[in-house]
């Protein structure tokens, strides 16, 4: 088929009209006036959306930020049945006391990044392997691929390949989690530092005390867990890894009362070789911090019984999910992640109800129309 003048004036004509009828449709008084309400409706929405934190939806991991800003932070991060706790100390450093399973490491490798964004700093200066349990050690791997560490405190359990050079009664892991971590931490040239009971130091007027382990040398892989004391002002918090019933016992003879401590670090995620009465009398905690998962058999009823007959409030990862607590006013707070999930409902419920009744009036004409017709199928009946 030839195409001339004619056809293409035909076109042409044609487009014309199309584009009259689409401008009619969009700029009968209605549809234009439904239009720019929807546009308004969806403007003020998209604002209010940002300034009550909807963005916070968009990230996996929120941090607690209640205390931002404060000088002594502990965040619990939620690792279900491992431990991970990051701390800020009063000098700007931080420190991380183990890191979850190997599949938390992510989820403790975003929330360690936010909180070290929203406190303006860059890197962990301590890291703490408490003992070389994979549920505290396998997510440090993620951790030290991903951000700065200074110094890493380790058990004096060794790898094999470590072990080859040595003599005399060491314990070595055979897992290769473990020596993945190992090599890692050599890779990244981080200060090595193996823990014992003779480290304390001061960070901005926070002292930090390894209580345990004393030996070089324990049967258990729990028992090599570093137990840390922080103080800083008139509080005391007792961290406990995964240390068994015989370190409990070890602690109280070698510190006695000087275990007392405001918050407690359950050991071994309550299980009930941890945590004696003994002990529990002698630490006399406010506040013990529980880390578990609600699927799993841990913690024991009989811890929970003992640390409520001790008048201590506990704190379980598994009711909280991430937790922080800081001191304010000379009192222990503390406060969970919180997203503003009643603001945002109501938001969008208003908004959708105010589109559906921009779209729901109808036209005058359309209802005089309607209302004419009604005689006429009268009639016709
Ligand atoms: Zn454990």
């Amino acid at each position: 088929m030839i195409k001339d003048k004619a056809y293409w004036n035909f076109k042409k004509k044609q487009a014309k009209e199309r584009i009259k009828e689409y401008k009619k449709v969009i700029f009968s008084s209605n549809t234009f006036f439904r239009i720019s309400l929807t546009i308004l409706f969806t403007a003020i929405f998209l604002v209010l959306f940002f300034a009550c934190g909807g963005t916070l939806y968009f990230y996996d991991t929120i941090v607690v930020d209640e205390f931002r800003g404060q000088d002594f932070q502990i965040h619990a991060i939620d690792v279900e049945q491992g431990d991970s706790t990051l701390i800020k100390l009063p000098n700007n450093q931080t420190m991380l006391i183990d890191a979850g399973e190997r599949d938390m490491g992510e989820h403790v490798t975003a929330y360690v990044k936010n909180f070290l964004d929203g406190e303006g700093l860059e890197k962990l200066d301590y890291l703490v392997l408490t003992h070389p349990d994979s549920d505290h050690i396998g997510g440090a791997i993620d951790v030290l691929e991903n951000i700065e560490v200074d110094t890493v405190f380790r058990p004096k359990v060794y790898t094999q390949e470590e072990a080859e050079n040595m003599s005399g009664q060491i314990s070595v892991s055979t897992t290769s989690t473990y020596a993945e971590l190992i090599s890692l931490i050599d890779e990244k040239q981080c200060n090595e530092v193996f823990s014992d009971n003779s480290i304390s130091f001061y960070a901005g007027g926070c002292l930090i005390e390894f209580l345990s382990p004393a030996e070089d040398y324990y049967s258990e892989s729990n028992e090599f867990s570093a137990v840390i004391m922080l103080t800083y002002q008139t509080k005391k918090f007792l961290f406990m890894g995964d240390a068994d019933q015989t370190i409990e016992q070890s602690l109280i003879d070698r510190y006695g009362d000087y275990l007392k401590a405001d918050v407690l670090k359950v050991g071994h995620h309550g299980s009930n070789t941890s945590s004696s009465q003994q002990f529990l009398e002698v630490v006399d905690a406010d506040y013990a911090l529980l880390y578990s998962d609600s699927n799993k058999d841990l913690p024991s009823s009989d811890v929970l019984n003992r640390l409520h007959s001790m008048g201590s409030e506990i704190l379980r990862t598994s009711n909280l999910g991430d937790y922080a607590l800081s001191i304010l006013n000379d009192e222990i707070a503390y406060a969970t992640a919180s997203t503003p999930t009643i603001d945002i409902a109501l938001l969008i419920s208003i908004y959708t109800l105010l589109v559906i009744i921009t779209w729901g009036i109808r036209e005058k004409h359309e209802y005089r129309v309607k209302k004419r017709r009604v005689p006429d199928k009268t009639l016709q009946e």
